[in-house]
């Protein structure tokens, strides 16, 4: 399987329909698997956190989120096929119905969770929803809440989606797992619930397919501003380095973005 690696991370060059077929197996198979969706932001976050890279790479599939690093695999010469997280949770949701597997949705919001998996109920009527609930307040995605991981074992999902924003919910993934045997496919989803349960609407079909989806969460949510300039101004600016240089040597992040 080909990897493209980008700033130190690897990335799958695979198409959506690609990943549903892995993801099939996985369910299949008695080994747990892990899926990240990473996009610029991810990359640059990892250039300062080495354990955030680690678990990145250790991730059975890391999809690439978003058209920056599409782009970026270009400018390098090399080639990424893009998988939104959102149409990947879509995606999986049907093959969860297919399969008879079931979903619980850790992260975001109560509400929110509840609100997605019911929108995916809606349209996957045979979809088995395990539970739906933000985790309370996870600070350090490295403690273990008991009554957490009581509550997710009780539902024995075999799908697990977290969306506890980058870095969070991928090291709460890669450190709980192991205690949760009845999963089998865990998911770092990022915003997918919010877009899925409609509370964040997503950028109309044209401005997706001409790449500008950035654009509009701006104008949307201008307290994004920082996170956005790192992934037009710094990002590119890492990206023309390794093309330069071959190494990473990052530029100053500008201030503002999550701080996990
Ligand atoms: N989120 C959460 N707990 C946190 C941080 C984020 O539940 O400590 C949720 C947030 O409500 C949202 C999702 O994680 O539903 C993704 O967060 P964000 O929009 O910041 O996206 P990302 O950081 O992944 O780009």
């Amino acid at each position: 399987m080909e990897k493209v690696e980008i700033l130190g991370v690897k990335i799958d060059n695979l198409s959506l329909q690609e990943v549903l077929e892995k993801i099939s197996r996985f369910l299949d198979s008695a080994d747990q698997h892990f899926i990240c969706t990473p996009n610029p932001e991810f990359l640059i976050k990892a250039q300062k956190d080495e354990k955030f890279k680690g678990i990145l790479n250790y991730a059975d599939i890391a999809v690439a989120d978003g058209i920056g690093l599409v782009k970026a695999a270009k400018f390098l010469g090399r080639y990424l096929q893009r998988v939104a997280g959102v149409d990947l949770v879509w995606s999986l949701a049907e093959l969860a119905e297919q399969k008879n597997c079931s979903i619980y949705f850790l992260g975001a919001g109560d509400l929110v969770a509840a609100a997605a998996a019911a929108v995916l109920k809606r349209d996957f009527s045979g979809l088995k929803i395990a539970g739906a609930e933000s985790g309370g307040e996870i600070i350090d995605p490295f403690f273990t809440d008991e009554d957490l991981i009581g509550r997710i074992n009780d539902a024995a999902p075999r799908i697990l989606l977290v969306a506890l924003g980058q870095g969070k919910q991928e090291k709460w993934i890669f450190a709980h797992l192991d205690k949760l045997p009845s999963v089998k496919l865990a998911v770092g989803v990022g915003g997918s619930f919010d877009y899925i349960s409609g509370l964040t609407p997503r950028a109309p079909k044209f401005l997706r397919r001409a790449g500008l989806e950035w654009l509009y969460r701006l104008i949307r949510e201008p307290k994004r501003w920082p996170r956005i300039l790192n992934a037009i101004i710094v990002f590119p600016l890492l990206i023309l380095k390794e093309k330069i240089f071959g190494k990473k040597n990052p530029p100053p992040e500008i201030s503002g973005g999550t701080t996990d």
